[in-house]
């Protein structure tokens, strides 16, 4: 007869270790074994004995689940929160399912085991929570619906009978009596337990990851065959636990490496930077939990910084006190743990514990506000290639919680970021070409051809919403002598200088300044006034009046602007012609002393074109 039940014991749990398809069958087979036991020939005096100790429960079961060791922390590990309700992955919902899985197939395995052993009260998991020495409940079921068990209970070294099954050097079954019964730690309403039997959880490595205890309200309700019964028991169910939750594990790991994927492909769809920004920040808002991220960017190297200190700042924000990091500004040298990770291109993860707050580590500089609740720190460096010096973005998570970011979340986001950096790289490198083509090297400005193409585009916009664009042509005066004087290398630092003047003078991203030629500049005023353009123009030439450059000898250097100013109106509509116009103005203004504003007028035309000899 057991022979016959060892043999569907085995089928059975072949084929429930197919796929999670038969995982139901699990429960099924621990029984079908259990019954096998109960109907082995009894071994003579084999009589119940009183606590502790009645025989060692190492033995070889001959299941091997597929499981590493280091899985064991993650038993039953639902505690898997993400950040964003439209998440991509919902992690808690598979882990849900997972538990619910196993919860139920235990159900169905104690309803079995009543039959074999009629008088058991409740069978429990027990599970290490955060270190071998303290245990805590994962499952258990009760034939009494009323009884109450208190989940939460913690079992440590010095907690009573249970207790000694928990002892580092006790990896043996116990079985046995409590003369006259005794209440046990994990009830609430406090039955009397008068036998007990209790088998320890192995992994195939023979360590102990979780306890199995079987109680009952009589006396001698079990013996040693009932107890190896417990203990095949045990191993199906390390089986089952390990199926259910290592499968949903990987389903889990799976789903991210797949989002890995999707983002890998977005990635390259669009190269512009921000875009890239907005893409990781998209990532990991949907995939890693956190209380804060931030995401530092290195300002871009060009001709003329390369030689200055790194500066950069955070491009995104989300979390604890978002508004104070998001945009602000930093430099390599300063002391905070995210540009730590930037400077080095390394991982920096620390784990902060109550005492040691008293020392706070910044962020990014000792100007910001300390968050005292933050109990774990994660910054991964996204470099543009593996073997850069220093990366040129990085992904700062915190998190309240001390063990938030584990080797699996490091894992993640390392392969996200080898992604990310290299698309950030290609991005970089097309908006490098692109303002090669379009930008003016010396001044960042747009050059003479991309301001035809931005008139034009702004002249459409403005016909349609009727509004003028004001034209500004200027010229620096005598610059002959600048370079003559001082040498070339400072007239291109007048020029840089100038430009600055210029662009701190009209509205950034809305208005349009470009260097037309050498050493003269033309500006579109988008949406502007007679008068305004007027304004406009006398601010930027006295804001280069003020302008003053030390040229190391005894009278720094100042010099003048003279400006010609042309008004598109909306029934205007040659925008070269435009230019032309304002550069006849600026003519007039040479001839007119320099170092002022003159406005196109039809007399200017002829004025001009008299001059001009035409
Ligand atoms: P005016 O007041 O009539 O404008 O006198 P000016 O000396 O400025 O005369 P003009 O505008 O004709 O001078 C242009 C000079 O600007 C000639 C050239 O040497 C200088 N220049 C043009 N481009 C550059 C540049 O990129 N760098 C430097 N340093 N000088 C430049
Ligand atoms: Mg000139
Ligand atoms: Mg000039």
């Amino acid at each position: 007869m057991s022979i016959i039940l060892f043999v569907v014991a085995g089928f059975l749990l072949g084929l429930s270790l197919q796929g999670g398809m038969f995982l139901f069958l699990i429960p099924f087979a621990g029984v079908a074994a259990a019954l096998g036991y109960m109907n082995l020939p009894r071994v003579p005096g084999g009589k119940t004995a009183t606590l502790p100790v009645v025989g060692s429960a190492v033995r070889a079961t001959g299941i091997t689940p597929a499981v590493t060791p280091e899985l064991k922390n993650s038993f039953g590990d639902s505690d898997a929160d993400y950040n964003e309700p439209g998440s991509t992955l919902r992690v808690n919902q598979v882990w849900a399912r997972a538990d619910a899985d196993v919860k139920k197939a235990f159900g169905d395995m104690l309803e079995g085991l009543k039959r074999i052993v009629p008088n058991v009260h409740s069978l429990v998991v027990f599970s290490p929570l955060n270190s071998m020495k303290e245990w805590g409940i994962r499952a258990y079921a009760c034939s009494n619906p009323e009884a109450k068990i208190a989940t939460d209970v913690k079992i440590t070294e010095n907690t009573g009978l249970i207790s000694q099954l928990f002892r580092p050097d006790v990896n043996r079954l116990l079985e046995g009596d409590l003369p006259g019964g005794k209440p046990l730690l994990y009830y609430i309403d406090n039955p009397m337990i008068k036998s007990v039997v209790a088998v320890p959880m192995l992994d195939r490595g023979k360590n102990r990851v979780g306890a199995v205890v079987m109680d009952s309200l009589y006396p001698s309700a079990f013996n040693q065959h009932t107890a190896q019964a417990l203990t095949y028991i045990a191993s199906t169910l390390y089986t089952l636990y390990f199926k259910s939750f290592v499968s949903a594990k990987n389903y889990i790991e799976q789903q991210q490496f797949s989002v890995l994927y999707h983002y890998q492909h977005q990635f390259f769809k669009n190269m512009s930077v921000k875009e890239i920004y907005r893409q990781i920040s998209e990532y990991v808002k949907g995939n890693i939990p956190f209380d804060r991220m931030m995401i530092l960017a290195l300002d871009r190297q060009n001709d003329y910084n390369l030689h200055q200190e790194r500066t950069g700042r955070v491009v995104s924000c989300y979390g604890i006190d978002a508004d104070q990091f998001e945009n602000k500004t930093f430099t390599l040298s300063d002391k905070g743990l995210a540009i730590l990770a930037l400077y080095h291109n390394r991982p920096v993860e620390r784990t902060f514990n109550q005492s040691a707050f008293n020392a706070y580590i910044p962020r990014i500089d000792s100007q910001e506000k300390k968050n005292m609740d933050i109990r774990q720190l994660f910054v991964m460096p996204v470099p543009s290639d593996a073997t850069a010096e220093q990366a040129e973005l990085a992904i700062c998570l915190e998190s309240r919680r001390s063990d938030r970011y584990s080797e699996h979340e490091m894992n993640l986001l390392k392969a996200f970021a080898g992604v990310a950096g290299f698309a950030y790289a290609r991005a970089c490198q097309v908006e490098r070409d692109k303002d090669l083509a379009t930008r003016d090297g010396l001044t960042g400005l747009i050059n003479h051809r991309t301001l035809h193409e931005n008139l034009r585009t702004e002249k459409i916009r403005a016909d349609r919403q009727k509004y003028n664009i004001g034209v500004l042509m200027m010229d620096i005066d005598h610059f002959k002598n600048v370079n003559d004087t001082y040498g070339h290398p400072i007239g291109d630092v007048v020029i840089k200088g100038i430009a600055g003047a210029i662009s701190g003078e009209i509205r950034k991203e809305i208005d349009v300044v470009a260097r037309y030629g050498g050493e003269e500049f033309v500006v579109g005023l988008v949406d502007t006034t007679p008068e305004g353009m007027i304004e406009t123009a006398e601010r930027i030439r006295q804001a280069v009046m003020k302008l003053v450059f030390d040229v190391h000898q005894q009278d720094p250097l100042r010099v003048t602007v003279s400006i010609g100013a042309f008004l598109v109106t909306p029934d205007f509509h040659d925008m070269k012609k435009a230019v032309n116009y304002a550069d006849q103005a600026l003519y007039k203004a040479k001839e007119g002393g320099r170092n002022q504003v003159i406005q196109y007028t039809d007399r200017t035309a002829e004025h001009v074109a008299v001059e001009q000899g035409v």
